[in-house]
């Protein structure tokens, strides 16, 4: 059992639904001629940075559709912000939240290098799930999870020394194999870069009213092994992380699960909208007894290495303590 268990407070701004995938599990997805299509105005996403703020949070999370500029009708809405692009427009958010005194963690999906560029100064630590290695039917309709495609995107990451969070999707039609060959390339990918500092494992969830409904969530077995592979596979110094609002974090702390991730007192999973972010107290009664600590979106190790910029610099080193984790 680890000596403690880690989580992040944050805010989980979905600045834009509207994505050029089709992934075969998705009810985030929304065409630009859906009426719940979306994407935020600056005063609304201001408005919970703000909320976030007042709550004690430290991250704001920004997550995106992948690549919705390739998709027929989203210009006219980016046009409405004043940007004439999205990366643009996240760079003045994560700008704003600077001021407000969050720091950025952007999930944009995959991005080239130099978009990863433009924004690392403006963020504490950058995300995108590998998922799996292997070519899906899930994946059908998304070029965007083309497994190599991805991998280019976290090497990108590393070269930059960008702190850097991805993951793996559990019961997606994956083999043990590919969850195996999926944990091996982040291995490979950090043992060049040492940029990981954490792999989410996380179990997939059925939705209603998508072509993946009626597969089976992962059991508890399949979900404790594969952590327990997890930390055979990957650097020590990588932190496996567990969603504590898809799965019992407590079964999976005993196979080497050490994070719970981001939890927002103040907005929802807008990627699983059924399942409630447990407050800190349910939190502590997850992992009986087991001491928690609150780290802020770029692990310690990285704080000590100086991963971060001019930019960052007051507002990372104001909220953390002398070891790297929050201030209290
Ligand atoms: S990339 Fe993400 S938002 Fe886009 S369809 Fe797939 S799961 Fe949904």
């Amino acid at each position: 059992m680890p000596e403690f268990v880690t989580f992040c407070r944050n805010v989980f701004v979905p600045v834009t639904n509207i994505c050029r995938n089709e992934c075969g599990y998705c009810t985030f997805r929304r065409s630009p001629d859906d009426p719940e299509s979306k994407l935020m105005t600056r005063e609304e996403v201001i408005s919970l940075l703000t909320d976030g703020k007042k709550a004690g949070c430290t991250e704001v999370l920004f997550t995106f559709g992948e690549y919705a500029e390739e998709v027929p009708g989203y210009r006219e809405l980016l046009s409405e912000t004043g940007f004439s692009s999205t990366l643009e427009y996240v760079s003045d958010l994560c700008r704003t939240a600077i001021d407000i005194g969050l720091l950025p963690h952007t999930n944009a999906g995959v991005l080239n290098y130099t978009e990863l560029e433009t924004l690392k100064p403006l963020n504490a630590s950058m995300g995108l799930m590998l998922e799996t290695t292997a070519d899906l039917s899930a994946h059908n309709n998304s070029p965007g999870k083309d497994p190599t495609t991805r991998l280019k995107t976290i090497s990108y990451a590393g070269e930059l020394r960008i702190p850097f969070t991805t993951g793996i999707l559990v019961g997606i039609g994956e083999t043990l194999d590919d969850r195996i060959n999926s944990l091996q390339s982040i291995a490979e990918l950090h043992e060049k870069h040492g940029h990981i500092q954490e792999v989410i494992i996380q179990n997939f969830m059925p939705k209603a009213n998508t072509p993946m409904a009626d597969y089976p969530s992962p059991s508890d077995e399949e979900m404790m092994q594969t952590v327990l592979i997890a930390s055979e596979i990957l650097p020590q110094d990588v932190i496996i992380q567990v969603a504590p609002n898809l799965t019992d974090p407590y079964i999976l702390m005993q196979c080497g699960a050490c994070d719970l991730g981001g939890i927002s007192p103040t907005t929802i999973d807008w990627i699983n909208p059924e399942a409630n972010w447990p407050d800190i107290k349910k939190l502590m009664q997850m992992v009986r007894g087991t001491p928690l600590r609150e780290r802020l979106p770029i692990y310690p190790k990285y704080i000590k290495n100086g991963w971060y910029s001019d930019q960052l610099k007051d507002l990372i080193l104001s909220l953390s303590d002398e070891e790297g984790y929050r201030k209290v």
